[in-house]
């Protein structure tokens, strides 16, 4: 019963998401902080589920620790703050959020070719200072103009759809053969869109493939007085050539929200030793400078809240593993009302030769309605409906299935 489960949420995790597990009649104990590593040791042990953001650290010191813990949301994106592998072991499979902001990132994005195109935030900078200076030169309608898209995914798709809104024609390209949204053409090369695009937008995923991808000899081949946006990944532009095509006036301008070497916290300088260019990128014309703000708005909060508690709350109840980050994805139709004494067996196993023959003797004494397992590395997941099954059953399923090898939770 979901009353037994006791979940951490930790690091002001979203209220809805906060909400719906009190909805779901889990023991929730909520902190707006991070928790470090000794407080997790010392409280760790008293729960079933674990809900953080990017502060708090799940160690494979924490993760042996928890001898309860059944499932880790990860309320964000990324999840470099997790041991995956530990988790995965340990039979914990571990949820985030990686496309609930796409949206907010294709707005930002089209924003930015709006600003700049019309030199926005020079004149914006330049009226905070006082001065009034009313140009049209170099300012331009986006309208009619063409926006090059570099990575034709979850952002870059949106972006499509916006941009033509705007009357943009759109160019994408991608190592996939993707199926164009709307007027958008997708072109073989690269080369080919960074010649023909007055403002080139980047949508990668952060790859060795991707590393410095926009460099000297691709900038050399922008349209002059085009524009370049990275919103994806710091290390996909080469930043020191990018400021020599603003110099040379090659490139009219660019915005960027990403970089190499981001400071860890609010406050902190952006000019610092690793970001050694930021003196020269701060003092160039037409520039735009976000501090990786892409993703981050009010409703892309709320749809991480939704999107992560929704699938912890799916594998608490029904053992639902879809989206998992570290784990072998199994998911079954859900039970029909009108079935009786059924029960769903999910078993986490070490992934080895005769685990399925093990466990489906065991089953066998019941009818299985279905049945679905699969494989990730060294882990092994089973999902099997089976009906035909009394109360008294089910503790010896559950003791059964735990006695076979390469049981690593039951
Ligand atoms: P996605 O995985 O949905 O799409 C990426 C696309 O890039 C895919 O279609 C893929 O085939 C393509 N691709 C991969 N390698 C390529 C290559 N070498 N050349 C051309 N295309 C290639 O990703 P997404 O959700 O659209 O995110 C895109 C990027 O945006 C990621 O780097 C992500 O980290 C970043 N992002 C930034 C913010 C922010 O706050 N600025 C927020 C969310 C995502």
């Amino acid at each position: 019963a979901t009353g037994e489960l006791r979940l951490l949420l930790l690091e002001n995790i979203n209220q809805g998401a906060v909400q719906s597990f009190k909805d779901e009649g889990f023991q929730v104990d909520f902190h707006t902080r991070a928790f470090s590593e000794d407080e997790l040791l010392d409280k760790i042990h008293l729960y079933h589920a674990i809900g953080i953001r990017s502060k708090t650290k799940i160690t494979e010191k924490v993760i042996k620790a928890a001898t309860k813990l059944l499932v880790i949301g990860c309320f964000c994106i990324g999840t470099n703050q997790v041991d995956l592998n530990a988790a995965a072991a340990a039979g914990i499979p571990v949820f985030n959020s990686p496309f609930s902001n796409s949206r907010s990132v294709a707005e930002l994005v089209m924003a930015e070719v709006i600003g700049l195109s019309r030199q926005l935030h020079d004149r914006t900078r330049e009226m905070r200072d006082g001065v009034w200076n009313k140009v049209s030169k170099g300012c331009y309608e986006v309208r009619g103009k063409t926006l090059g898209i570099i990575g034709y995914g979850h952002i870059g798709t949106q972006l499509s759809v916006l941009a033509e809104a705007f009357g943009m024609r759109v160019l994408y390209y991608d190592v996939l053969p993707l199926m164009p949204l709307g007027s958008a053409t997708q072109v073989e090369n690269l080369d080919d869109l960074l010649g023909l695009s007055d403002c080139v937008t980047l949508h990668v995923p952060e790859l060795p493939e991707t590393k410095m991808m926009i460099s000297g000899p691709q900038l050399a081949k922008f349209k002059k007085g085009s524009y370049l946006i990275n919103n994806s990944r710091g290390s996909v532009v080469d930043i020191p050539a990018l400021i020599d095509a603003i110099k040379s006036k090659h490139l009219a301008g660019c915005a960027l929200d990403v970089y190499p070497h981001e400071p860890g916290a609010n406050g902190k300088p952006f000019d610092n030793q690793l970001n050694s260019f930021a003196t020269a990128l701060r003092a160039l014309p037409n520039v735009i400078l976000t501090p990786h703000i892409g993703g981050s708005t009010e409703e892309a909060q709320r749809m991480i809240g939704v999107e992560v508690s929704t699938a912890l709350t799916r594998y608490l109840r029904f053992g639902a593993t879809t989206g998992a980050v570290n784990f072998p994805e199994v998911d079954l139709r859900a039970i029909t009302a009108d079935q009786t004494n059924f029960i769903r067996v999910c078993h986490v196993h070490v992934n080895q030769p005769g685990v399925l023959r093990q466990v489906n003797e065991i089953l066998s004494d019941f009818n299985v309605e279905k049945q679905y397992s699969d494989s990730k590395g060294s882990i092994a997941y089973l999902m099997a409906d089976i009906s035909g099954v009394s109360e008294s059953d089910v503790q010896a399923i559950y003791e059964r299935i735990s006695k076979t090898r390469a049981n690593i939770i039951t």
